[in-house]
């Protein structure tokens, strides 16, 4: 058996401990004589499983008590829709548009009513973060809404925008654990976990609690309601309950790794090894401006789109697997997530600076 190092965006590279482990328990999990995904999701021991899984992501991302976590479904895409129809009260939402997640999540938002565009990057090919100090916040807007990491340009914000009071709004999917976050700046956090986190097909939202109400638009399906999964617990019906375990193993592995303070500093660590390289490189170039880096999606270009496919054949062949940019952008990225070991960055850059001498 051999392993490739996987830079695909997602679903993405996951610890080899938890898979490990969770080969291990595949055909009798602690005991019960079966593995997670033959157990009822209504058993005493799918009860820890899930339970516990909550209360480590709370304790990793200190979770205040009056925020509830929602394991879903339907992926982040379906969150597009979820939040206005249920926070969108007086029809108008502002919407900071930086990427083709934003743009989407932008989109289905006009279906429900007037969202707003207040800012956008969409100029320059989504290379940046826009100035976000002074918006022309909506009087009426429900909420603000960001995508935080950009995981198809690899831009992040630095700071959260300035929402004059308003509620903000995050998709974290691509920045998700990756360091620490004060919850409380967020009434709404969530995120698709096979870029960061665990297996597609699990979404975790984390919103404050009083906006989790039945006062939602008319005709909302009963599984499209956040109260109809906070309230059971994210038990209404069968949960994504074999992805929510992994996710739980992924909570626990972090825990071990120190926490996302930890974690957060060898990401610092592996990305500069990268963008360093970047910049100093005649071949390859960032094409993002550098003070809104991503710390997980690193794309890069040699200016030459020829020379771009011959690298990413040759950086597979020998062992650097998904390398190729989003089909919107072309070039190169490499996306380093908390999975992805620090040799695996060194490895990459050390190819790349033979490729650049032979080339
Ligand atoms: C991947 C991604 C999505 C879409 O996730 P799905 O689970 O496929 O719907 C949305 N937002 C961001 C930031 C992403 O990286």
């Amino acid at each position: 058996m051999s392993r490739v190092y996987n830079f695909s965006a997602g679903p993405a590279v996951l610890p080899e401990e938890v898979l490990k482990e969770a080969a291990a328990e595949m055909l009798d999990y602690h005991g019960s004589g079966m593995s997670v995904m033959e157990m009822s999701h209504r058993s005493a021991i799918y009860a820890s499983i899930i339970t516990e899984a909550e209360q480590d992501l709370r304790d990793l991302l200190h979770i205040p008590e009056n925020y509830k976590v929602m394991f879903l479904q339907g992926g982040a895409s379906q969150q597009f829709a979820m939040i206005p129809m249920n926070l969108m009260k007086n029809r108008v939402a502002d919407y900071i548009v930086t990427g083709q997640w934003a743009k989407k999540a932008y989109s289905e938002a006009c279906k429900f009513g007037t969202a707003n565009k207040i800012a956008s990057s969409e100029d320059q090919t989504f290379s940046y973060i826009p100035d976000c100090s002074d918006l022309p916040i909506s009087k009426d807007a429900d909420y603000v809404y960001i995508c935080e990491n950009n995981t198809i340009y690899g831009t992040k914000f630095k700071t959260l925008p300035n929402t004059k009071g308003k509620d903000l709004v995050a998709d974290v999917s691509s920045c998700f654990l990756s360091e620490p976050a004060d919850i409380t700046k967020y009434a709404v956090m969530y995120g698709g976990v096979q870029k960061n986190i665990g297996p597609a097909g699990v979404v975790i939202v984390i919103m404050r609690e009083d906006l989790i109400t039945d006062d939602v638009l008319p005709g909302t399906p009963t599984m499209l309601k956040y109260k109809t999964h906070a309230d059971a617990g994210s038990l209404y019906n069968t949960p994504p309950a074999y992805g929510i375990y992994i996710c739980g193993k992924v909570f626990k592995w972090l825990k071990k790794q120190g926490g996302l303070e930890a974690i957060q500093k060898i990401n610092i660590q592996k990305a500069k090894i990268l963008y360093d390289f970047l910049d100093e490189s005649t071949l390859f170039k960032g094409t993002v401006r550098k003070e809104d880096r991503s710390l997980m999606n690193v794309p890069f270009i040699t200016g030459d789109k020829d020379l771009d496919a011959r690298f990413i054949a040759e950086s597979k062949a020998a062992g650097f697997e998904n390398l190729k940019g989003h089909r919107t952008v072309g070039g190169m990225r490499a996306s380093i997530y908390n999975a992805m070991p620090i040799e695996g960055v060194e490895k990459l850059v050390a190819f790349m600076k033979e490729f650049e001498k032979n080339n």
